[in-house]
């Protein structure tokens, strides 16, 4: 048996966690936490008999609590909380943005294996978080699908042999689109995902391919590759997930249909592999993988998530506060499409990258570059 809690519960991993965990019988949730859905986060925790709830938002806790014969936290540090008090032998972290990084911090430190969905804190903790997870003697078993299909085709496989990793990109909506073209798209038309169904911020980076610029440096920090030995390639069908290129000659790839089922799974039971009735690809009809490089002249998130992951330090904090700040601005219709970019890029030309020391200071340039793109995107922001 397996004790297990999930932050973020509410969210599309979130979700899609908690089915995993009620059909599963090896696995028991003893916590969970989101921002503010009271009656959503009581009722999943009843349905699964959880003894922990934790709400960032105060009322929400407050309704949460009156309804709920377990123990509620609340407030900003209510997961991080949590996370100490279940002492819950996986924690899955399905928050979204850098708001996740002291949960991540906080489940190595608790001793919990970590199901890491949350990227945005492992791009802006890196050695931080690593170091972290080597000091705790537990596992890291990344949710993301690319890096879940990665560790697999890794799996065995000795260091040396691996010439380069393979990141695949479904592209997005836009692919094959011009820079003037994508100035005019609207948030309607960014949140229509040709393959996967998600959040709404993780929809608008996969639009920009700041998604991939992300994963990009996750897969640096989570399998120690240089950048320049990490490949990324558009594939419009999503089927191959990740790609590991050996020494000898030999590509290993994941395949599947895309699911996020599989990777949560694969994290939340590992090694044991339980059942997921995800749909199976079907092999006796024709189809076609289609492989092409990526524009990063128009999708220029890309670049410059490269290039601040071979900046380091401090850079991919900046990077990432900044994009975040700016694809709220566009959902909310604050500012276009192409702006996230120019925001981003912004933000990292005015802040000098200091080397990586400590939370605290990854917390404090999260907020400068906050500050910084809020000041650059104006009153609307
Ligand atoms: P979502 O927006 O659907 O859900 C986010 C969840 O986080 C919600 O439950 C929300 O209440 C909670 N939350 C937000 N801020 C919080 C805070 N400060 N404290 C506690 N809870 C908080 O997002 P999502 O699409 O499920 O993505 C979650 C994370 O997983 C992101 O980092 C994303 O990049 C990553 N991810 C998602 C997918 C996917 O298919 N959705 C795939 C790969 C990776
Ligand atoms: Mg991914």
């Amino acid at each position: 048996m397996r004790t297990v809690a999930i932050l973020g519960a509410t969210g599309s991993v979130g979700g899609q966690a908690l089915e995993i965990v009620s059909r599963s019988p090896d696995l028991t949730l003893v916590g969970l936490a989101a921002r503010s859905s009271a009656d959503e986060v009581v009722d999943a925790a009843r349905r699964l008999g959880a003894t922990h709830i934790a709400l960032t938002d105060a009322d929400a806790a407050a309704r949460a609590a009156s309804s709920f014969q377990g123990a509620v936290l609340a407030g900003p540090a209510a997961a991080v909380d949590l996370i100490g008090e279940v002492g819950a032998d996986v924690v899955l972290n399905a928050i979204v943005g850098s708001a996740g990084l002291e949960a991540t911090m906080a489940a190595l430190a608790a001793g919990s294996d970590l199901a890491l969905a949350n990227k945005e804190s492992l791009v802006a903790g890196g050695e931080l978080v690593t170091d972290a997870v080597r000091r705790s003697g537990r596992l890291l078993l990344p949710v993301d699908s690319e890096h879940s299909a990665l560790q697999q085709c890794l799996d065995g496989i000795a260091a040396e042999a691996v010439e380069s990793l393979v990141l695949t990109a479904s592209g997005g909506p836009f692919r094959g689109w011009d820079t003037e073209r994508l100035a005019g798209v609207t948030a309607e038309q960014a949140l229509a995902h040709p393959t996967w169904s998600m959040g709404a911020k993780i929809t608008v980076d996969s639009a920009t391919l700041m998604n991939k610029g992300l994963e990009l440096i996750e897969a640096h920090h989570l399998f120690g590759m240089p950048y320049e030995r990490v490949e990324i390639v558009v594939h419009p069908q999503s089927i191959v997930h990740g790609m590991a290129r050996l020494r000898d000659g030999a590509l290993i790839a994941h395949v599947g249909l895309p699911d996020m089922r599989v990777p949560i799974s694969y994290a939340l039971t590992y090694p044991a592999r339980e059942a997921t009735d995800a749909p199976r690809l079907d092999l006796t009809q024709p189809f076609t993988l289609a492989f092409e490089p990526p524009d990063l002249t128009v999708f220029r998130c890309l670049a410059l998530a490269r290039s601040a992951g071979e900046t380091g330090g401090t850079a991919p904090c900046t990077l990432n506060a900044a994009n975040e700040v700016a694809v709220a601005a566009f959902l909310a219709g604050a500012c276009s499409f192409t702006e996230i970019a120019d925001t981003v890029e912004a933000v990292l030309d005015a802040v000098e990258a200091e080397p990586l020391e400590s939370v605290e200071q990854v917390l404090a340039a999260d907020a400068k570059a906050r500050e910084l793109a809020r000041g650059r995107l104006g009153a609307a922001a």
